[in-house]
This record gives structure tokens, sequence and C-alpha cells, in this order.
């Protein structure tokens, strides 16, 4: 039987290229969206059509009840859960801090920080040896961000993968005895549609000559240290922040 790992924001960007990449390591995959169906069904197609099984699930990471629905579901369809990439993630618009509203910070704070709690939750449930899993890993999306602040642009975008950050920490540390593995990566400014989507289109062009290697990097290459993560080749491998970043 194939290992089962969910991929939250498993539809596009980083996570339709982690998905994809590790149909191809042999787990089946659980491809997570919050609304773009058409999206999730076309990551999932693809990996049908190379030999590979997936599903599609839609949730929205910060409302618990879809959480706890989504999470069943993948019980019902592959009966073991042996990963969890906790990636759906957000920007909002540019804004300083003294600019911010409070509705601006929930949602924020919600699907970013809350809603990887929430499956983390649920994944440590099913896999930690101490509720009678079989152990596992879980690879949290943070970002370049935690350590630059984002200013005059995102500080609050930053600041939720301050706390990834620290989450990663605090749960590797938790439930390492416990057969699960627990790490960060932080990439820096790779080309998806999350620029467009906060307002800045032009972000990788504008941002790629301040980074040491002169490029943005790519969802494939951020999800070839995903999977590695996931795997036995990182066997010791917890509590690890892993830039990827080109030197930035
Ligand atoms: P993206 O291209 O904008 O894709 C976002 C994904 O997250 C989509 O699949 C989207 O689903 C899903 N999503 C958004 N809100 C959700 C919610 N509430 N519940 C469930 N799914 C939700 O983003 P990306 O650039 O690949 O970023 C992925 C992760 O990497 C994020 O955590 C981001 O902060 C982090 N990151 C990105 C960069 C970068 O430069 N791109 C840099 C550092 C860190 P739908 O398709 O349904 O909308």
């Amino acid at each position: 039987m194939k290992k089962t790992v969910l991929i939250t924001g498993g539809s596009r960007g980083i996570g339709a290229a982690t998905a994809l990449l590790a149909a191809r390591r042999g787990y089946a995959v659980a491809v997570n969206y919050a609304d773009n169906a058409a999206a999730a069904d076309d990551v999932v197609h693809r990996i049908r059509a190379a030999g590979g099984e997936a599903l599609a699930v839609q949730a929205n990471v910060a409302d618990e009840a879809q959480v706890t629905a989504m999470f069943e579901k993948i019980d019902v369809r592959f009966g073991r859960l042996d990963a969890l990439v906790n990636n759906a993630g957000v920007v909002d618009q540019t804004s300083r801090v003294d600019g911010m509203t409070l509705a601006r910070l929930q949602r924020m704070f919600e699907i970013n920080v809350f809603g990887s709690f929430l499956c983390a939750r649920e994944a440590v449930k099913r896999m930690s040896t101490k509720h009678g899993g079989a152990g596992g890993a879980i690879v949290n999306l943070s970002s370049a961000a935690a350590r630059i602040g984002s200013p005059g642009q995102y500080v609050d975008y930053a600041a939720t993968k301050g706390a990834i950050d620290t989450f990663t920490l605090g749960l590797a540390k938790e439930v390492a005895a416990e057969g699960i593995r627990v790490n960060a990566v932080r990439p820096g400014i790779i080309e998806t549609e999350i620029h467009a989507s906060g307002g800045l289109p032009n972000r990788v062009r504008d941002v790629a000559p301040q980074v040491p290697m002169q490029r943005a990097g790519t969802a494939e290459e951020v999800a070839l240290s995903i999977v590695w993560l996931l795997g036995d080749d990182a066997a010791y491998t917890t509590g690890a922040l892993l830039d990827i970043a080109g030197g930035r």
C-alpha cells in the first residue's frame, strides 16, 4: 500500500509542484484546495495519467469543520496518512502596518497559522505512535519573509511565517519521540501566482536582481526539498528551517 501525503494548497504553485513530484516518488496524494476546483482536478488528472493515485479535497484550512471533514475523507479513501505538507498560504495587498485592519490580520493569521496548526493537529492524531499511528513527517511552508520582515509590503504575512518557524521548532520536539519529523522550508522569491494575488504581478522581476543568484526560484526547486524532507533520506532531520532562497 502506498504512503499517503496530504498537501494543503496542492492545486497551484509550490503545492501543485510538490503533489506532482510526490506522486512520481510513489506517494498517493491528497490535493487540497480552497476554491479552484479546476486547478486541483488538473493536478489529480496529471497524476492519474502518469499512473499515480490522487484525490482532490476541498477545504478552507482556516475552517475547523472543513479541516476535520477533509481528514475524514482521506481516512476513507486511503486508510492511512504518512505525511502532511502545510503549504496553503496567502499574502494581502501591499500595506504598512499603520494601515492594516483587524479583519486583514485575522484572515492572514487564520489561514497561514491557525490552518497549519489545525492540519498538524489532525495529522499528529493519525501519525503519532502515541495514538497508535506508524509515525510520519510534516513539512511547513515558512518564508524568507520570516527573516526579512517584509517592511512596507506585508509585515503581517512575514509575522505569520515567523510563527510557522516557532511552530516547527516546538512541534518537532514535541513529537520527535513519537515517530514524527517536523521541518520547515523557507523559500525566497519563487515564480508562482501568489505575487499577483497580492497586487504585485511584477514582484519576481523586481526582486530577482537583489537575489545573490540573480534569479527567482521555481516551484519545482522548492518541491524537491519538500519531498526530500518528507522521505527517509531525511531520517535524522527534524526541527530544521531550510532556506531555499538563492542566497538571499
Ligand atoms: P499560490 O500559487 O498563490 O497558491 C496558493 C495555494 O494555496 C492554492 O492551491 C490555493 O488554493 C491554496 N489556498 C489558499 N488559501 C487557502 C485556504 N484558506 N485553504 C486551503 N487552501 C488555500 O501560492 P505559492 O506561491 O505556491 O505559495 C505556497 C506556500 O509557499 C505559501 O504558504 C506561501 O506563503 C509560501 N511561500 C511562497 C513564496 C513565493 O515566492 N511564491 C515564497 C515563500 C513562501 P486555490 O487554488 O483553491 O485558490
